[in-house]
């Protein structure tokens, strides 16, 4: 086999991005942390000693592992067309970035009809065997767990196979070096022996599972709102919820208000889930999905001949509720002659059918919501003052997505794997980018905006691949103005990438220039409330230099 080279990695640096005005350092779409390697040394430390050895290394060796997968990712982006070699060598190229050690290749093989890997490397100044020693001076066994993982995470996620990497030398033995070797696990004789430090199945792997379990038993106990539609934890969501749950076990008219998508008929239906009517019917009626002239017929049902084409007699939602619960949404577009009747029942308890001289018993609890003002909507004559204050007795608000950010991972989650199942395909996950991009993003369309966003997500990202930022489509997103990358020296250099996305997305709605610039000039004078001065300013010119362009333009 040829020696290996390693390419040019200026498209590696490249995804290293630091943005020290946001705390933030980014390769590519994992958010990654500079570490001192004296606090690593400290935590390797107490690992050992407070779970012993075996124990520390399993937890190292997995955590390497994980960011071995992660950096697996990158291979596949950066290097997808070019050489397999080239690809692979991503892995390596990678490690000594982030500062683990200078490798050295000495032999790689892999691919074939029976995709075999065997790979060989030297690790120069590996980070982990220069702490062990200085903390516990030399040894007689390999000491780089977590970089063992990393190879091994970074082949097997490469490779689509368990690739195990075993250190045949150490520098921490006294070695110049550390030389590592990766073949496929079963070819190992001691692969068994090896296997469990990859496993996370042990004993502390048990008990933090066990742990993990009654941690969630206490929360179910605690608070039984995990329902399959409802999730949320934060204080603002919890509020809603523990009204919403107060109300269950009386029979009170509830009324949900809150903005468009912040999943009242999730919130009606949990209502009634909780409530002993909970094995009766459960009718939702958007009011303003429904033609004015049907919309009584609709809820109270019509006797045979009550009007023309009225060949039927049929029950109206009213009377398919009975017993149940009812959930008129956008109950503020009802036609007041609907509004009449809707009081009627409500103080009564009976219906009428449309063309019927009968009044029926309904037993119905009435869940309305709204996302208009009906205080308004009395004011404006459109909503009758009666019937607010009959609907208004048990308000719940319920909060906009964009005051609870801190529900998002949990949705994330639940979303992605009901959209995986329905789609039909497996996810990894979403990148630590788009979480974050999901977290700035203002949401309008609240819950139901972030549905329709992840099931985007869900069909747009690859098989087994991350959801990643440009998979999500919400608006521009860029996390800040000013970006820091690594020059080929090492240095950090000033970036301008959302500027550069700015020229893109200009080049790419095919606006032409002199419109564009047009747009501007506008833009920049409304902005300033009509003051040229100001508006000069904004645009890094002097007022005469606006007053021509302005000028030319009205030519
Ligand atoms: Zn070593």
């Amino acid at each position: 086999m040829a020696t290996i080279h390693y390419p040019e990695s200026a498209d590696l640096r490249s995804l290293l991005r630091f943005a020290p005005e946001d705390g933030h350092i980014w390769m590519a779409e994992n958010r990654m942390l500079l570490l001192h390697a004296g606090a690593m040394s400290e935590l390797r430390k107490e690992l050992i000693a407070s779970v012993g050895q075996q124990q520390a290394r399993r937890i190292l060796t997995r955590m390497g592992f994980a960011s071995g997968m992660r950096d697996a990712e990158l291979a596949r982006k950066t290097r997808g067309t070019s050489g397999p070699a080239d690809a692979f060598v991503v892995g390596p190229q990678l490690h000594m970035l982030e500062g683990c050690a200078r490798v050295e290749p000495v032999r790689l093989e892999f691919g074939g009809p029976d995709n075999g890997f065997y790979g060989e490397f030297l690790w120069h100044n590996a980070w982990e065997a220069e702490v062990h020693v200085q903390a516990f001076g030399e040894v007689d066994h390999p000491v780089c767990w977590m970089m063992i993982g990393y190879a091994s995470g970074y082949t097997s996620a490469f490779m689509g196979r368990f690739i195990l990497f075993k250190e045949v030398e150490c520098a921490a033995t006294g070695c110049e070096h550390c030389r590592i070797v990766g073949k496929p696990a079963e070819e190992w004789p001691d692969a068994d022996e090896l296997r469990p430090y990859f496993e996370a199945d042990s004993i502390v792997g048990r008990l933090l599972e066990l742990r993990d379990e009654i941690e969630a038993m206490r929360h179910t106990i605690a608070c039984p709102r995990r329902t399959a539609d409802l999730i949320g934890n934060s204080s603002a969501f919890l509020h809603a919820y523990d009204l919403v749950s107060r109300a269950a076990s009386t029979n009170v008219s509830v009324l949900l208000l809150g903005e468009t998508g912040v999943g009242k008929e999730r919130f009606a239906r949990t209502l009634h889930e909780m409530s002993a009517r909970k094995d009766e019917p459960f009718i939702a009626v958007n009011c303003a999905a429904l033609p004015d002239e049907l919309i009584e017929s609709e809820l109270f049902g019509v006797e045979r001949g009550a009007f023309t084409g009225a060949h039927a007699s049929r029950a109206g939602k009213f009377e398919r509720a009975h017993g149940g619960t009812l959930f008129l949404d956008e109950v503020g577009e009802l036609p007041l002659p609907a509004q009449a009747k809707l009081l009627r029942v409500l103080q009564e308890g009976e219906i009428e059918r449309l063309g019927d001289e009968r009044t029926r018993k309904v037993n119905v609890r009435l869940v309305a919501a709204t996302n208009v003002d009906l205080q308004k909507a009395v004011h404006a004559g459109t909503f009758r003052r009666d019937l607010l204050y009959r609907l208004n007795v048990y308000p719940v608000t319920i909060p906009p997505l964009r005051e609870r950010t801190g529900d998002i991972p949990a949705l994330v989650d639940a979303m992605v794997r009901r959209f995986e199942t329905l789609h039909g395909k497996r996810i990894a996950g979403i990148s630590d980018k788009a979480m974050h991009a999901l977290k700035l993003h203002a949401w309008p369309g609240n819950v139901r905006e972030l549905e329709n966003v992840l099931e985007r997500g869900v069909i747009l990202a690859p098989q087994n691949g991350l959801i990643e930022v440009e998979h999500l489509f919400i608006g521009n997103f860029s996390d800040t103005a000013q970006q820091h990358s690594l020059s080929a020296q090492g240095a950090l250099e000033v970036t301008r990438q959302p500027e550069q996305d700015l020229v893109a997305a200009v080049l790419d709605s095919g606006v032409s220039l002199e419109a564009f610039e047009q747009s501007l000039l506008q833009r920049a004078v409304e902005q300033a409330n009509g003051n040229l001065a100001a508006a000069a300013r904004l645009l890094g010119m002097t007022r005469p230099q606006l007053n021509y362009r302005i000028k030319k333009q009205s030519d």
